[in-house]
């Protein structure tokens, strides 16, 4: 075991309307590919985000932004290239009814690249309603790729180019560069590199924060059949947001675990240690923020299988947000319901919400309303702190609709 060979440094969303090319773009930049869903698919599970780790690299022999590449080698100017930094690319489904994940996704992103084909008019539906989530996440690290410049004349690049600069007027990505690529035919790849190091620069990190992991997914990666005695502990998979997690730490879990007394039924944190850690497919013993750690744990494995445990937070005991059943919230509604034409109606008294505060995901029913603000009572409790952001879903037919952004309040 190394200290930390590879564990990415940063973690960068890739964004944008269904089959503009993300996936293509995060195979070129990274060599994997993030559509492993064809199993969970089947079972009728809902899809959860993709990622791929990637080493940005430069040639020492050139400047920027030439110099950027994925290879490990320079074959023009026969020289081994050097590690830039050690990325973690978050693929969003683009799939329209699949926002949440998008903005649970959204949670442990440091920036985002925002994929436009240049073969479309812009703006397209998820183009949309994708800029928006990071409008309201505050996502402001931004680089647009119009992608599939093989495809198109000059006349059509330039015209699609407009409308991206009318489009993201106003909005978070509006001072971006837009960067024309073609992923497939691996284009531009070392402007886009260059794109990425100026705009979305490795956050700052104090080590000595408390610990502070948002959880994304979980497993019980034994096999059936295995006995009680050969049985590993529960894993959770996410990205730590602050402070480190190394090997024999005590973490504790919130919400944690629904347990029945008498009739009654309580949320109540779970506390076990580290006892892996993984990052990029490698054993580590002390993980720093960026990209995704899968951490074995000590708890029962029961506990964690089937993404049990997604949307939780883990960190060092007595440390952590407190367990919500209901809250309040400064609400801002979107002008108009994305994807659709009609404007956003007030929150009224009674009707369901679906909510995403951090990586998880919960439906609440408005208990009261007023203008700007209400409050919520939920089905699953969350962990979260005042100020916290939350993405609103509005059930529109026969889908969920972001509708506006809340405010944690105190
Ligand atoms: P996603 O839905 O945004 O992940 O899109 P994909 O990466 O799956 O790409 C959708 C389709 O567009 C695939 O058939 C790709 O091969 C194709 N594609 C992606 N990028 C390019 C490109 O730059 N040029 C061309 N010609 N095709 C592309
Ligand atoms: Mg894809």
């Amino acid at each position: 075991v190394t200290e930390n060979p590879t564990q990415p440094e940063v973690n960068i969303g890739l964004v944008g309307h269904v089959d503009h090319g993300k996936t293509t773009l995060v195979q070129a930049l990274s060599g994997s590919w993030t559509d492993k869903h064809s199993e969970e698919m089947k079972r009728g599970i809902s899809i959860r985000l993709g990622y791929a780790d990637a080493t940005l690299r430069r040639c020492p022999e050139e400047e920027a932004p030439d110099c950027y590449t994925v290879e490990e080698h320079c074959d023009e100017h026969d020289v081994d290239t050097e590690v830039v930094r050690d990325v973690s690319f978050v693929d969003a489904p683009g799939h329209e009814t699949l926002m949440a994940t998008m903005l649970s996704g959204a949670a442990i992103m440091d920036g985002a690249v925002l994929v436009v084909s240049a073969t479309e008019d812009v703006p397209q539906a998820q183009t949309e309603e994708h800029l928006m989530a990071l409008d309201i996440i505050g996502i402001d690290n931004v680089v647009i790729a119009q992608n599939k410049v093989d495809l198109v004349d000059k006349d059509r690049a330039m015209e699609n180019y407009r409308q991206i600069q009318e489009f993201v007027e106003g909005t978070v990505a509006e001072d971006a560069p837009v960067i024309p690529i073609s992923a497939q035919q691996e284009v531009n790849i070392d402007l886009l590199i260059d794109a990425l190091e100026t705009e979305i620069p490795t956050p700052e990190r104090d080590p000595t924060d408390d610990s502070r992991m948002f959880v994304a997914r979980s497993f019980d990666i034994n096999k059936p059949g295995t006995t009680a005695d050969d049985l590993l502990g529960g894993v959770v998979g996410g990205s730590l947001v602050q402070g480190t997690l190394s090997e024999d730490d005590e973490i504790e879990l919130r919400p944690g675990r629904e347990v029945e007394e008498g009739g009654q039924s309580e949320w109540q944190p779970m506390t076990t240690d580290v006892r892996s850690i993984q990052a990029g497919g490698s054993p580590i013993t002390e993980a720093t923020p960026g990209g995704l750690l899968g951490v074995g744990t000590g708890l029962d494995p029961s506990y964690t299988k089937g993404d049990a445990l997604a949307g939780q937070v883990a960190g060092e005991p007595g440390t952590l947000p407190p367990t919500l059943e209901g809250f309040e919230m400064d609400v801002e509604l979107l002008d108009r319901v994305v994807g659709e034409n009609d404007e956003v109606e007030e929150i009224s008294t009674g009707e369901p919400l679906m909510l995403t505060v951090g990586t998880a995901t919960t439906v609440g029913a408005v208990t009261s309303a007023r203008s700007g603000e209400c409050e919520v009572s939920l089905k699953r409790p969350v962990c979260a702190d005042p100020g916290a952001k939350i993405a609103i879903n509005r059930r529109v037919g026969a889908r969920w609709r972001l509708i506006g952004i809340g405010t944690l309040k105190e």
